[in-house]
């Protein structure tokens, strides 16, 4: 049985090896918040006034990529200070024991993402990555739903939205500049690839499915108005980016009232063609 909703490990081959192909400038969206990621993943930089915050450090090879974009967006990687993951999977972690040994960050991993790393390893993806050497991180604080991580004046609330792995957290963040303030909303993980019936089938996690919908809902009244994708494509980060670039006084193409509604809608809307097409055969390839 193959389905077209799970991850494929050969699709990615080209990736792993010329990850260089896949670097874009880093910029900022609001306020404090600039993006650090690459074309295919997110990584998120916030700057206060105690230190720096990254959320995410995309894939083990594309490690090079994301010190650049630190360093290009005007900011020294050994002033992280806290390092905060969506979830446990590979492409999400691959620069963590980097950048915690040049830095000496804190880290933070959801709880029963933690978990996972101890009891059932194999669930961090971790023989996807191909080309490099990857290992689990211990996390020095594993999140619980509700809590706050503040450094400076920047505040992340973080909650519980299991789903694609049972760690998956969603952070909402207050961004300030000048008079005008706006809530970033990132969903750590809305891929159906571990939801499929193949994934759930080879790694005995059917009970994911019970979470996804529920946290979809959880937190679809959030005031979000700037939408961030764990992976680009999710929110659209990259044409954002050319619209922002190419007439940069034209109000900034991040901030939208209205996308966080139509992001929680696609991601349901997308779970449940999973299901129909998985009960006609549709799903096969
Ligand atoms: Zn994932």
């Amino acid at each position: 049985m193959a389905s077209k909703y799970a991850f494929r490990v050969e699709n990615y081959e080209h990736f792993y090896q010329y990850p260089q192909e896949y670097y874009m400038a880093p910029f900022r969206i609001f306020a404090n918040l600039y993006f650090v990621g690459n074309r295919d993943v997110g990584a998120y930089l916030l700057d206060t006034p105690e230190g720096l915050i990254l959320i995410d450090t995309t894939y083990p090879t594309t490690r090079a990529l994301l010190l650049q974009s630190i360093w290009e967006a005007g900011f020294n990687p050994r002033k992280i200070r806290y390092i905060l993951h969506t979830h446990g999977h590979f492409d999400h972690f691959g620069a963590t024991d980097l950048l915690v040994s040049l830095s000496g960050a804190k880290t933070f991993l959801g709880a029963e993402d933690a978990r996972m790393f101890r009891e059932r390893p194999e669930l961090a993806l971790i023989d996807d990555a191909r080309y490099t050497h990857l290992e689990l991180f211990r996390p020095d604080v594993e999140l619980q739903d509700g809590d706050i991580v503040q450094l400076g004046d920047t505040k992340i609330r973080c909650v519980s939205a299991p789903g694609h792995t049972m760690g998956v957290f969603a952070y909402f963040i207050e961004l300030r500049e000048g008079a005008e303030t706006h809530l970033a909303g990132l969903y750590g993980g809305i891929g159906v690839n571990t939801l499929c019936r193949e994934s759930i089938q080879r790694y005995h996690t059917e009970y994911l499915r019970d979470y996804h919908i529920p946290s979809l809902e959880k937190v679809r009244g959030e005031p979000v108005d700037i939408v961030l994708g764990n992976h680009t494509q999710q929110a659209q980060m990259l044409q954002k980016y050319q619209r922002m670039t190419a007439d940069p006084s034209a109000p900034n193409p991040f901030i939208d009232p209205t996308e966080w509604q139509r992001f929680i809608d696609h991601a349901e809307a997308l779970y449940r063609q999973m299901l129909e097409d998985e009960a006609t055969g549709a799903d096969q390839i």
